[in-house]
């Protein structure tokens, strides 16, 4: 089982079928705010991005 944690905040995400091992990985409230810390702050809104995950 490769385990797979949040290089961010160490969240621990849905592990992948395979060898075992750690990767690392980013979760979606980190990924987040990582795009808002992009996004020069220009007094709008946050974006409106939606992340369609195939689950
Ligand atoms: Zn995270």
């Amino acid at each position: 089982m490769l385990r797979r944690l949040c290089a961010w905040c160490g969240k621990e995400l849905k592990p992948k079928p395979g060898p075992d091992g750690i990767t690392h990985s980013i979760c979606p409230t980190c990924h987040g705010k990582i795009l808002a810390d992009l996004s020069p702050a220009t007094g709008e809104g946050p974006p409106s991005n939606s992340d369609p995950q195939s689950n």
